[in-house]
């Protein structure tokens, strides 16, 4: 079976988020089933090439049609972790900037995108049994094909769209597809990509669940969220339509990529297999590290940490009232905050600065993935207190590295996060702290009641990092799931 995933990101190579993670992390697993999974990316300008194999240049002045000319653009091979990869290179400026997002022109880079990786694969003319898509970014390519690529030589069976975030759904005006060298008015109808809201505006995300054959949101939690129609006021129509195409799949971890076992960032590995006595010693001597790193106070005290894109979606304020409520008792913070929108992060940079002098909270705005390794590694807790969560992979990479979960029950966190008083629950399966409402008092409590755990029943504490160590979220039953539905498609 021939898989071709389009994206926007694939770890290791090009990261912002879980996306990332995903598209890395599914692939591999599913060339290790014997899937011969292929992948689509832009040759980003911070494209972190290292990590290839084989990069060489595949196809030259490759042409394609947009804004009235002729484009040039460059395809390259390589491979990653045994997954084949096309890397498309532009001479527009659309992807030699030093992000992969944020930008006001993302909807024509990844217009463009589209349209070369469409190009590509009917130069290529070979079969392709699914074609998977991910996030608005690439989502226009169901439309295309069904209305346009399919009628010419390309031919895919069947067409899969993961959603990994609705929150992002990619307008445009028609002209934007008339420069790709089509009719963007022909879109403009409601059976098609016109915005539910907007009449002049066409929706990608939209025209992707529409001319989708299957539809997977990353959780099954989340599946069920966006057919709510207090959750989805804008595509609720079309999701209540094409309800019987959606089919959520929890997401995994590449069990390679986070493995504390082997994980080369980390001077001390960790694993479930360890005892107790050494386990303890490990965490220890990884916080001990972060601590000179970050310049802390070198004491034995818990850890909360927060890794994320800071964006409403995240809760930033309740990630401020847990940090606020580490400090009051007696814990230390460490934020790992990708910046996006200036107006989320003005507080955080505030408060950093009144905390300049206060050896008990780091905040640093980048991202660093390095960093994101050593401060999981060290943390005794991580908290996710977001808003809506499709998925979420920091509380199975926090499971997996020792640090605890504190989340907010939606989406992804509440199937996998189980709190340690809730007594509804069979206390096997109990592994971190959880708390309903999105509130900056609920976060407070929540880390409160997780530091008095840590402070009142440290060997308790540890017996659960064990535990939860032991908790398999790899890819490996959720890339059966995905093998699973493709086959049911091509039946
Ligand atoms: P989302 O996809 O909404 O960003 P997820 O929890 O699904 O959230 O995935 C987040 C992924 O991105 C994790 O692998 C996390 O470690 C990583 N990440 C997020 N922000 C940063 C950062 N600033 N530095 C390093 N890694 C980050």
């Amino acid at each position: 079976m021939r898989v071709v995933n389009i994206a926007a990101e694939m770890a290791p190579i090009a990261k912002v988020g879980g996306l990332g993670d995903v598209v890395g992390g599914l692939c591999s697993e599913l060339v290790r089933k014997g899937i011969d999974a292929v992948v689509i990316l832009p040759k980003y300008k911070n494209l972190k090439t290292h990590f290839l194999k084989d990069l060489k240049i595949y196809k030259k002045n490759f042409q394609i049609f947009e804004k009235r000319r002729w484009q040039k653009t460059t395809i390259y091979s390589a491979k990653l972790n045994r997954v084949q990869i096309y890397l498309i290179e532009d001479n527009k400026n659309y992807f030699s900037k030093p992000n992969i997002y944020g930008y006001k022109a993302d909807v024509t880079r990844f217009l463009f995108f589209c349209k070369t990786a469409l190009e590509f694969l009917k130069s290529e003319n070979k079969k392709i049994d699914i074609l998977h898509l991910h996030d608005w970014h690439t989502a226009i390519i169901a439309p295309l094909y069904k209305e346009i690529y399919s009628k010419n030589t390309l031919k895919v069976k069947k067409i899969v769209l993961s959603i990994h975030n609705l929150g992002y759904q990619g307008y445009l005006k028609p002209k934007d597809i008339d420069n790709l060298g089509f009719d963007g008015r022909y879109f403009l109808q409601d059976k098609k990509l016109k915005d539910p809201n907007r009449p002049k505006t066409l929706n990608i995300l939209k025209g992707g669940i529409i001319y989708s054959d299957l539809i997977v949101p990353v959780s099954k939690g989340y599946a069920k969220e966006i057919m709510l129609k207090e959750n989805e006021k804008n595509l609720h129509k079309v999701i209540e339509k094409n309800k019987k195409k959606i089919k959520g799949i929890i997401n995994g971890i590449d069990p390679k990529y986070w493995n504390p076992k082997t994980d080369k960032f980390l001077k001390y590995k960790l694993s479930c297999d360890l005892s107790i006595k050494k386990l303890i010693e490990q965490k220890k001597k990884n916080k001990k590290d972060l601590q000179k790193y970050l310049n802390l106070d070198q004491a034995d005290k818990p850890l909360v940490c927060s890794i994320g894109r800071l964006v409403p979606q995240k809760g930033p304020s309740l990630i401020k009232a847990s940090l606020m409520a580490a400090l009051k008792n007696n814990a230390q913070f460490a934020l790992l905050g990708s910046v996006f929108d200036k107006e989320t992060t003005k507080e955080f940079y505030k408060l950093k600065k009144d905390l300049k002098n206060n050896k008990n909270v780091s905040i640093v705005f980048e991202h660093n993935e390095k960093l994101a390794h050593l401060i999981f590694a060290a943390a005794d807790f991580v908290i996710i207190p977001s808003l809506f969560e499709p998925c979420g992979l920091t509380q199975m990479i926090g499971f997996k590295y020792g640090a605890v979960p504190i989340v907010r029950k939606t989406g992804g966190l509440a199937e996998t996060v189980f709190d340690l008083d809730d007594t509804k629950i069979i206390k096997t399966k109990r592994n971190g702290f959880s708390f309903d409402k999105f509130s900056d008092n609920q976060a407070k409590k929540a880390t409160i009641r997780a530091l008095n755990f840590w402070h009142n029943n440290n060997k308790d504490f540890y017996m659960l990092v064990k535990k939860n160590m032991n908790l398999n979220f790899s890819w490996e039953n959720s890339a059966k799931k995905y093998i699973q539905r493709y086959k049911n498609l091509l039946r």
